[in-house]
């Protein structure tokens, strides 16, 4: 009995080695097109900053960890092109044919192409792979550029403009709504605005073609694409957000054919449709769910609520289920309460930390929130996104027993406050 992964980053490698758990006698195989495998792209920022000297330092695990400590065979350069599932097989690009049994498809995303003159040139970049920070790093390095433009303000072009600012580049970031991290959030954005303005990044909203050729250096991060056309080709369905279609278990269409991470959806638990929110987080969690099915276990997937955190110039800008617009579009009824409060006692160097609540006003239920400071960030926004997961409604995150002691935080969380205010207003 083999199990072939497709893919050898966050999904694939948490299939393998969640399968190999649960069965000691399958035999697992790895294909990954690209030179490394496990590798966390989500470093690869702070690499192009500086702050990580190598990027072998990115690298979690080699093939020869996972054949020693693991019975996993992992293969890198050896691409899939298509997948006969007829007679269960993986063509690679030699035109080598891998037989499987079962198949977890891992095969991730890809940076979306955008329609701008000069996009193709050579001091034109994505920043998704370890071999396109490798190649930024490099001209960085020979080119010595003085000014840059990044195209996008989702996280990643957040990122990337904090990190070639930090290089010494005058940077330009054009996004083309109004809007940072497709929340349509005005304050957020505002909050973000003001701390890119601080660190003299110039901005750019409601644009849609910067003058790429007038700048000594491009990123372009303007969203991504699933990788999906061997699978769709082999007769995978992809669902209405044009990812991979998969039930809870990580099943696709076709019986023993699993998909995870970047290149499948996900159910969101506030919307209850299935989402395309591609993230390491849920990378991991949806292969291990794949790898543990595909070995004969009974795992589910239960859904994301989107949560996300940026690094913005040393402010935590951090996201959980809707914003107020998104969760008009969705139908939802919403209301909002924002504060700002003291991210722990002022005695004790607290900083300004703003949490934004929304609920919906016929029935009180949470919906999203957002929260943005210098610190303490990454706690609340999981506070709120626990809340999401529960389905709680504001009195119910009123009551909640939160820490407290100086050091840390307040009597009163900011959370804690921002639902005494929403309370007010459902
Ligand atoms: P991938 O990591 O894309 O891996 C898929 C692999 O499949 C690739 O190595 C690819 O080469 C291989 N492959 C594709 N097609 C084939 C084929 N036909 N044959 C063989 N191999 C194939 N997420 C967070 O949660 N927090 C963060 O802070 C964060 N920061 C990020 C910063 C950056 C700059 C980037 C780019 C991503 C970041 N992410 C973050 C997202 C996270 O890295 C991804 O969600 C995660 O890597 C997805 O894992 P995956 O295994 O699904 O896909």
């Amino acid at each position: 009995m083999r199990l072939l992964v497709i893919g050898g980053v966050a999904a694939g490698l948490s299939a393998a080695a969640r399968a190999r758990r649960l069965d000691p006698g399958l035999e697992i195989v790895v294909l990954e097109k690209g030179p490394a495998i496990s590798y966390g792209a989500c470093g690869l920022p702070y690499y192009v900053e500086g702050r990580i000297r190598r990027a072998g330092e990115l690298i979690v695990y080699t093939p020869e960890y996972f054949r020693k400590a693991r019975n996993i065979t992992v293969r890198t350069g050896a691409r899939v092109i298509s997948i006969a599932h007829p007679r269960r097989e993986a063509v690679l690009e030699n035109g080598e044919r891998v037989h499987y049994d079962r198949l977890v498809i891992a095969t991730g995303a890809r940076p979306r192409r955008v329609d701008i003159p000069g996009a193709g040139q050579p001091h034109v970049f994505t920043l998704h792979t370890l071999d396109d920070a490798e190649r930024l790093k490099a001209y960085l390095r020979e080119k010595q550029p003085k000014r840059a433009v990044v195209v996008g303000a989702g996280y990643i072009g957040l990122e990337a403009a904090d990190a070639l600012r930090r290089n010494g580049l005058a940077v330009t970031l054009v996004e083309q709504s109004a809007h940072v991290l497709h929340r349509g959030d005005a304050e957020l954005t505002k909050a973000v605005q003001e701390r890119l303005e601080r660190f003299r990044v110039a901005l750019c909203w409601n644009a849609r073609a910067p003058e790429i050729g007038s700048y000594d250096l491009a990123v372009l991060a303007v969203g991504l694409q699933p990788n999906v056309e061997i699978a769709v080709e082999a007769g995978v369905e992809l669902g209405r957000t044009g990812a991979i279609r998969v039930d809870e278990r990580m099943e696709t269409n076709l019986s023993g054919v699993y998909a995870a991470g970047d290149c499948a959806e996900a159910l969101h638990l506030v919307t209850g449709r299935p989402a395309y929110i591609p993230l390491g987080t849920t990378a991991n969690k949806m292969g291990r769910v794949a790898g543990a099915n595909a070995a004969g276990g009974r795992d589910r997937f239960g859904g994301v609520v989107g949560t996300a955190i940026v690094n913005v110039f040393g402010m935590g800008v951090a996201i959980t289920g809707l914003s107020v617009e998104q969760a008009r579009r969705e139908g939802f009824a919403p209301v909002s309460a924002r504060i700002t409060a003291r991210s722990r006692q002022s005695y004790f160097g607290g900083r300004p930390i703003t949490v934004e609540l929304v609920a919906d006003s016929g029935t009180r239920r949470l919906l999203g929130g957002s929260v943005w400071g210098e610190e303490g960030v990454e706690g609340r926004i999981n506070v709120i996104a626990t809340a999401l997961h529960n389905r709680m409604r504001v009195e119910d995150i009123e009551q909640l027993d939160l820490a407290y002691a100086p050091p840390f935080a307040t009597v009163w969380d900011p959370v804690l406050i921002a639902a005494q205010q929403l309370s007010k207003m459902v």
